[in-house]
């Protein structure tokens, strides 16, 4: 393999020690980080407006302040809102109170490498972008172990902002489960890939496209809910333990052989062209500036689009089914 995985007993500096490291949002992953980095022994403060996760932050036992505060009594100010208001963030309540030799830490690329935020050149900027939901960081770190993260330096003031970083993967248990080096420019490139292509966009296509498919040749909207939507989980959970090989042991040969056959048929490859062009546009920085326009445009697209998504057939039915099936329900929560 042309990588190396870097674990625990790997990550020997002590730069992070004795700094105060201050979590800008306490949402999905400023909640998870805050409380690992806690029970880690760090000084931990929270930077938020009042609201729901200012309660929720005080009510875990942290310090919290106004961002502008926070970050000015902070020698790492952990940048951990949503991403397109980040930059606005930033540069109304924390570049005003950077000092010298202080580090910005982001979980995602995306407003460093569009150059959304331009940091000043005497601080280290880096990244530790855990490879998972908030919620299952913080369980995992519970547990005892910890969720695979990237980490990557952008701006290295200091000279060691790289070691920094990793003992900010540590600390927040993903060096129990691996830590993997990257750049800005990779993990925002894969990751909106990733999320636009495969995770996100290409299941929700495939699962609504096949509903559709069903209930337009006269299958009952319910079959075809559990069909195409519901069972994605199990089939997903065995390619995630075992690659398409266990996935395909555990289902019969009927099964396996008709998806060779399908498969293939249904991305193809104009899908593929479709996926190139996708990864040009955020290569470019055309997704990019699209996504910050309707931002700055009140989300009317991304609203718009949303609409549409909770109206549709298949969201309907399945909250009717997943009414029935408590079981199915997790706990959304960021307090701890
Ligand atoms: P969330 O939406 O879960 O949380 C955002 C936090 O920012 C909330 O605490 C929110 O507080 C706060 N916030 C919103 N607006 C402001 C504001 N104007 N001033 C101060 N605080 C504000 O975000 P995520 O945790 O999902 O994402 C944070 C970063 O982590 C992003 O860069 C994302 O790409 C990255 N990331 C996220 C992952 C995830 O698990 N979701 C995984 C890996 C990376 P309020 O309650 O007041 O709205
Ligand atoms: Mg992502």
């Amino acid at each position: 393999m042309s990588f190396d995985m870097l674990y625990d007993k790997d990550v020997t500096t002590n730069y992070l020690q004795g700094m105060t490291v201050a979590f800008v949002g306490y949402g999905a992953q400023g909640h998870a980080q805050a409380n690992n980095l806690r029970d880690s022994g760090f000084h931990v403060i929270v930077g938020v407006r009042p609201g729901p996760s200012f309660e929720a932050a005080k009510k875990d036992g942290f310090e919290v302040y106004s961002v502008a505060e926070a970050a000015q009594k902070a020698d790492w100010v952990q940048m951990l809102t949503p991403d397109e208001l980040m930059a606005d963030v930033y540069n109304k309540d924390v570049a005003p109170n950077l000092e010298t030799g202080n580090v910005l830490g982001f979980s995602h690329g995306f407003n460093v490498h569009y150059k959304e935020i331009v940091a000043p050149k005497d601080v280290d900027v880096v990244m530790m972008a855990p490879k998972g939901p908030g919620n299952l960081c913080r369980r995992t770190y519970k547990e005892g172990f910890g969720v695979p993260a990237l980490y990557a330096t952008y701006q290295d003031f200091s000279g060691h902002a790289e070691d920094l970083a990793k003992e900010f993967a540590k600390a927040n248990g993903a060096a129990r489960a691996g830590l993997l080096k990257t750049t800005f420019k990779e993990e925002t490139d894969e990751d909106l890939f990733g999320e636009q292509n495969v995770l996100m966009g290409g299941v929700t296509a495939l699962i609504e496209t096949g509903f559709e498919v069903l209930v337009e040749a006269g299958y009952s909207p319910e079959l075809a809910y559990f069909e195409c939507e519901h069972e994605m989980k199990l089939i997903c959970d065995l390619i995630y333990e075992g690659g398409f090989a266990k996935m395909y042991k555990d289902c019969s040969n009927t099964s396996e052989y008709g998806s060779y056959v399908q498969g293939p048929k249904v991305v193809n490859e104009s899908s593929k062209e479709a996926m190139r062009q996708g990864l040009r546009d955020i290569q470019d920085g055309t997704f990019a500036k699209e996504f910050m326009a309707d931002y700055r445009n009140g989300f009317k697209k991304l609203y718009a689009y949303r609409e549409e998504m909770e109206q549709s057939q298949l969201q309907k039915v399945g909250d009717q089914l997943r009414e029935k099936m408590p079981f199915v329900k997790s706990a959304d929560k960021y307090s701890d």
